[in-house]
């Protein structure tokens, strides 16, 4: 029975990623050589409309030499930067890293704090000790584990927040900042790079965001070259900032800026190439969210203003300018009754309103009844399975989605402007490639999420998954899959695709109505 179940997932896998390569010798040899290096790329903010923008010749060449995710999502609420690479650092969702947006109730203090943008904070650790409160190891831990003396590197542009939660626990984690009229490495910690690789001086002329990839890639090929790291944890900014400033209406506007993110893909590629190291590194390359347009505006002046009214409603926070609205109470018990409240009022662009309840230690949203009865059974599921990434004591109170190419955020200079954060499918459809030793080639359907990338990861490079992950191991991307995590991921695949398909139609019935 044993031996028919492997062959039947076997034969599924097959179809689903092209024709497994025929076996080079016996059983014994069979088995794949580990990767010794790991390159994990984060392009901010990247679309996967993005990469029809340009030839993109190296981020293709590692696609076609990998196994390409056309049906991958963030998978969990936040779809922000800080969120998202806190969950591809760890491998569990937010309600367990605590990183919620650029904003949350700390569990400690019950204040709220908005540690992703204080340098202070970071500087001291406090975004690393946040996601590691509960016993959450992180991919760097996992790398320390397996030998202390390996070393891994952060870097980011300006994104000190990226390079804080992916890299938390990283020997150096790095990013960059304009002083004196330059742009310059800057260290958050906990170590400062050696004098041998005189990082200080690799510099750019100003931060405007096209140069800050080029700059990034720059830092990470003199990391490199220097100290050779075991894992690389690189944030690539500029998809996501020039998405924020042209919005993603017009072609033109980005395609030089993804071409950027090819280039600074290829600086790290020949690196590794020059060093002859190439072969034995394994290339993960994704996104941490996408990018929603500003087709429709959210009232967020009546939205506050009705905020304000709910009777004996203290204000802890509130956040109505992404694309979705989030609301912290003092009181969270005030939750049903703000929801409540919110979703009578029928907001333009508003599709309802959730709130969190707590019983015992468990954290759980529910839908207000009018909102349960106006979305589709599969999409108050989706919507309730992606708000319940944040139900812990950290995520908001209160949760309203919004229409797909919505924002709460407008601009009186530009035209055009893009957001994201949220429940909408132009937010949560993002690329994921992996591609090196023991990683086969094809496409996969597999709605893979951020949370599989560290036990993915950790599995492909011989180091410890932890329990307790919220991921699985992408097995459909091995050459040799165990049994154990082809039968994981065939168990999480249907409710997850189900969920994903629900939010995909819903975004193409709003923004391509049939006539
Ligand atoms: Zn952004």
């Amino acid at each position: 029975m044993f031996c028919r179940g492997l062959l039947a997932l076997t034969f599924v896998l097959s179809l689903t990623v092209g024709t497994a390569p025929p076996l080079a010798g016996g059983a014994a040899s069979a088995a794949p050589a580990k990767p010794s290096y790991l390159v994990l790329i984060v392009m901010d903010g990247f679309r996967p409309d993005y990469l029809s923008l340009a030839p993109l010749h190296h981020l293709r060449a590692l696609m076609s030499q990998g196994t390409y995710y056309d049906t991958a999502w963030v998978g969990d609420l936040e779809s922000t930067t800080p969120a998202s690479h806190a969950t591809i650092g760890t491998g569990v969702y937010p309600r367990k890293h605590n990183v919620i947006g650029f904003g949350w109730r700390d569990p400690a203090t019950g204040r709220f704090t908005y540690a992703p943008t204080n340098t202070n904070q970071i500087h001291a650790g406090y975004l690393e000790k946040t996601m590691t409160a509960d016993g959450v190891p992180t991919l760097s831990d996992e790398v320390h584990l397996h030998n202390p003396l390996d070393r891994v590197v952060s870097i980011s542009g300006e994104k000190y927040y990226a390079a804080a939660t992916i890299g938390a626990g990283a020997d150096y984690q790095l990013y960059g900042w304009l002083v004196n009229g330059k742009f310059r490495p800057q260290v958050i910690g906990p170590d400062t790079p050696p004098a041998r690789t005189h990082f200080q001086t690799v510099t750019s002329s100003n931060s405007y965001f096209d140069l800050q990839d080029g700059f990034a890639a720059n830092l990470a090929v003199r990391m490199v070259d220097t100290i050779r790291p075991r894992a690389l944890l690189l944030n690539l900014p500029a998809t996501d900032e020039a998405g924020h400033y042209y919005g993603t209406h017009d072609a033109a506007d980005m395609r030089r800026i993804v071409k950027g993110d090819d280039d600074a893909i290829r600086k790290v590629m020949n690196e590794y190439k020059r060093l002859g190291i190439f072969s034995k590194t394994l290339f993960v390359v994704t996104a941490d969210h996408g990018m929603v347009e500003n087709s429709h505006i959210v009232p967020i002046h009546s939205m506050y203003t009705a905020f304000r009214k709910v009777a004996g409603t203290a204000q802890l926070d509130q956040e109505y300018r992404e694309s979705m609205g989030a609301v912290w109470l003092p009181d969270p018990s005030q939750a049903e009754t703000v929801a409540t409240s919110m979703a009578q009022q029928h907001f333009p662009g508003v599709e309802g309103a959730f709130y969190k309840v707590q019983t015992g230690n468990a954290f759980e949203f529910k839908a207000v009844p009018s909102t349960a009865a106006s979305l589709s059974k599969p999409l108050l599921r989706a919507y309730l399975d992606l708000a319940n990434t944040e139900a812990g004591p950290a995520g908001a109170d209160v949760l309203l989605p919004y229409r797909e190419d919505t924002l709460g955020f407008s601009t009186k200079n530009r035209k055009h402007w893009g957001k994201h954060g949220g429940f909408s499918w132009f937010s949560q459809h993002v690329p994921l490639l992996l591609e090196g030793p023991g990683v086969r080639h094809g496409v996969s359907h597999f709605p893979a999420e951020l949370v599989d990338i560290a036990p993915t990861i950790e599995h492909l490079m011989g180091w410890q998954v932890p329990t307790g992950v919220d991921g699985v191991v992408l097995g459909d991307a091995e050459l040799s899959p165990s049994a154990a995590d082809v039968s994981a991921q065939q168990a999480v695949k249907t409710r997850r695709l189900q969920d994903l398909r629900a939010i995909q139609a819903h975004s193409q019935a709003q923004t391509h109505p049939t006539q």
